[in-house]
């Protein structure tokens, strides 16, 4: 892995701005402890970055898919609980449990594997995952919890029961009849359940929209915490969240040209006469779209377009005159009165902004600020 330190191309954090989404979302679901989401680099906005921001900012806990990822967070030296949502080899149990994380099990096979990987200095911290309906995994049936809870209760040198989860398939929508369904579900599965210290069943959806319905003591958000509303305003129109990141770079050519100029591979653009065309140091290879071909970056507070296709490493967007090379390009950020956000990507590719976010490339340097 390769990070671009030195090319004045850069993805930045505000520490400020993660804080305060923290802040909203804690209070909107009066949750006691909050996990960020911070799987998959952070939804792509960097996993150290952005874990340092949190854990500064006020977040309680760091939630992950993958055990890697947990281990990349102690390796970082950050101590706080941290929460595996994907289930783990068996194999890794006893690194899991070395390493004080909270994993996930959904099923009474899975801790017979894991008992074996566990040398019980120090018992595994075991969230169950119950399946109230998104069909991804957990238990469906209350027999098999009890069984593990009770393999458990044998085995309490091996495996503690520390918590209890489920998933919603659909928390941030008018339509909340399979959100209903689910929780009835949850109630049926559980209620009758020995309580664990963690309950943990809000995305950030359901800590948004249904706090009051759901156990909210301890909630897994990511969306909402990385600036983007969850219902994509559908349910909230007001400006609660800030943005957190802020993708600036440089122009680093700047060339005038003639009537009919091609830019680009394929030359699906071409120029006017006595036309200025920048180039900035930033393309599909740093994880950006080709799609925002046509879309606009800003400089000097105005927009400028993105001209031609975008290439790996670079993209030309159009001036409104002579500008110096060095002059400041924002991507995603403020500049002047005007700010681009990753929903306005969005809302031009026609995808969710997660998914842009998701594919930023290693290459791109992150960098943690104070604020923008
Ligand atoms: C990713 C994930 C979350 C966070 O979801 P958001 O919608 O981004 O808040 C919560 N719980 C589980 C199990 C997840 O996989």
């Amino acid at each position: 892995m390769v990070v671009a330190q030195n090319r004045p191309t850069r993805l930045l954090i505000s520490k400020a701005a993660v804080a305060h989404n923290l802040a909203e979302t804690r209070k909107a679901a009066h949750a006691k402890t909050v996990f960020l989401a911070v799987k998959a680099n952070a939804y792509g906005f960097g996993l150290l970055e952005v874990s340092k921001a949190a854990i500064d900012g006020g977040a309680d806990g760091l939630a992950v898919a993958v055990i890697d990822e947990a281990l990349a967070l102690r390796e970082a030296g950050f101590t706080c609980p941290i929460l595996i949502m994907s289930l783990i080899q068996p194999e890794y149990a006893g690194i899991a449990a070395a390493n004080n994380f909270i994993t996930t099990v959904a099923s009474i096979d899975w801790l017979g594997q894991a008992a074996k990987y566990i040398n019980g200095d120090v018992p595994l911290r075991v969230s169950v995952a119950v399946d109230t309906g998104m069909g991804r995994i957990g238990y469906r049936d209350r027999a098999e919890i009890d069984a593990s809870l009770n393999y458990m209760e044998d085995n309490a040198s091996l495996f503690t029961y520390y918590g209890l989860m489920t998933h919603f398939s659909q928390a941030d929508s008018e339509k909340v009849d399979y959100f209903h369904k689910q929780l009835a579900r949850w109630h049926e599965l559980t209620d009758t359940l020995p309580k664990p210290p963690m309950i943990h069943v809000a995305n950030s959806g359901a800590a948004m929209y249904h706090a009051d319905e759901i156990p909210h003591d301890v909630i897994r958000a990511g969306t909402v915490v990385y600036g983007i509303e969850p219902s994509l305003g559908e349910l909230r129109k007001d400006d609660y969240l800030q943005q957190i990141e802020r993708l600036e770079t440089e122009l680093v050519f700047v060339k005038q040209m003639h009537e009919g100029d091609g830019i680009s591979y394929g030359h699906i653009y071409h120029a006017h006469e006595g036309e200025w065309i920048g180039t900035v140091a930033l393309g599909y290879g740093d994880g950006l779209m080709r799609k925002l071909t046509g879309f606009h970056v800003l400089v000097n507070g105005q927009e400028c377009p993105i001209v031609g296709k975008l290439a790996m490493d670079a993209m030309m967007i159009k001036l409104p005159g002579n500008l110096p090379v060095g002059t400041k390009v924002t991507v995603l950020g403020t500049d002047g009165d005007k700010t681009i956000r990753l929903d306005d990507w969005a809302d031009y590719i026609g995808i969710a902004p997660w998914e842009l976010s998701i594919i930023f490339q290693d290459r791109l340097k992150r960098e943690l600020v104070e604020r923008f």
